[in-house]
């Protein structure tokens, strides 16, 4: 199967995350959970419900995710349990530091734990507890990657990209490389919890990142490596367009963000993160598009880019109604408002106006469609 049907693949299967704790054993300077961490444990009775409900709702797959779910004192029974549940494949996100205990490691291997997602985000013990903010995360997490190896689970590696970090990306996985990691998800920051806190310290343009990013993105032309990337902005991604995350990931976004959008469509309760952070967030457009829809009642797809030699006739709008869900309007703006724009339509005399191309459009077939029309 090519890399590219492999991918398609892992998008479509419908995996199920599940908050273990509200705690972490780190401290990350651009931690989003800030907020939600109360340095609660979730029971039991609670996790497991929840692991029934969604076999019910038909999921083949779990991630089990924090604060840090590997700090939940019933780890392992909660790794069987969902194993046992029927779950195709359990995955863990950690910071890895649980895993240097051997036996705990080698007891999730045999719970039925499949998978484990480290959060790395350097390759040098400086940098990494600069970021972590957890003195001696580094030799701990180092330990952990060793053991889940050496136990065979199927690892992978999430790397939240700052100023911090960027300048190393290339050094950083070629590092990982090194130790037997084929798969890496490149995150881009939210302005979100610790990360909006430090923001002057972490964001970063793309003018400044580019060649760097370039570098470490040349990693994806190995058959063995697989990147994914994740709220990395489409322009950021120019050159490797393969690489612009599905449209389809929105979904987690604004599941995540239900309540919030919900509450706005029905009682009028504007965003509570409305405002300064919007410029930064990757569902800026989404929103946009969402106050426009309350307020108008109505909305339509947007506009092919005035450059395109092609036409894709797709057309529609979206009508405000009694029974709205929010997740039809996502995908009416996924398949009719999602575009983007590449930093040579500063050249173009639209410019301004224009909003850039049907995303999938790009996705699939480059930036090199989009041709600035100058002024004459
Ligand atoms: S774009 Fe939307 S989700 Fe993002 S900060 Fe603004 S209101 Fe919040
Ligand atoms: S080059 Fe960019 S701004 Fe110009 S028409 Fe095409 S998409 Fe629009």
């Amino acid at each position: 199967m090519s890399k590219k049907a492999k991918k398609e693949k892992a998008i479509s299967q419908k995996k199920f995350w599940l908050r273990l704790t509200r705690v972490c054993n780190n401290n990350c300077i651009f931690c989003l959970d800030k907020d939600s961490k109360d340095g609660k444990i979730i029971p039991l009775p609670e996790i497991f419900a929840s692991l029934r409900q969604a076999r019910k709702e038909g999921f083949s797959r779990v991630i089990l995710s924090g604060g840090e779910a590997t700090i939940h004192p019933e780890i392992v029974k909660i790794v069987s349990k969902a194993k046992k549940s029927g779950f195709e494949r359990v995955q863990i996100i950690s910071n890895g530091r649980m895993l240097a205990y051997d036996s705990l490691t080698a007891d999730l291997k045999k719970a039925g734990l499949d998978e484990v997602t480290f959060s790395m985000h350097a390759h040098k013990e400086e940098l990494f507890e600069k970021i972590s903010r957890a003195k001696g995360s580094y030799m701990q997490a180092m330990r952990g990657l060793d053991n889940a190896m050496k136990n065979g689970f199927i690892v992978n590696i999430d790397i939240v990209i700052t100023r911090l970090n960027y300048k190393y990306l290339r050094e950083i996985m070629d590092f990982y490389v090194r130790l037997g990691v084929r798969e890496f998800d490149l995150l881009h920051i939210m302005p979100f919890g610790e990360a909006w806190d430090n923001w002057d310290k972490l964001n970063f343009s793309l003018e400044e990142s580019q060649k760097y990013l370039n570098k470490a993105l040349e990693l994806n032309k190995r058959k063995d490596i697989f990147i994914w990337t994740n709220r990395l902005p489409a322009q950021y991604l120019e050159g490797n367009e393969d690489l612009i995350q599905s449209p389809k990931k929105l979904k987690d976004e604004v599941s995540g963000m239900r309540e919030m959008f919900d509450a706005y469509m029905t009682d009028g309760r504007m965003m509570r993160c409305r405002g300064e952070k919007c410029e930064f967030c990757v569902m800026r457009t989404f929103c946009e598009d969402l106050i426009y829809l309350k307020e108008k009642k109505k909305i339509a797809s947007r506009e092919n880019p005035k450059c395109l030699s092609f036409k894709n006739n797709k057309q529609k709008e979206f009508s405000l109604s009694a029974d709205f869900d929010i997740f039809h309007f996502l995908d009416f703006f996924i398949n009719h408002r999602y575009h983007v724009k590449s930093l040579r339509c500063e050249e173009c005399r639209y410019g301004k106006s224009c909003s850039g191309a049907w995303i999938e459009d790009v996705r699939e077939r480059g930036f090199d469609i989009l041709k600035p029309i100058k002024n004459t």
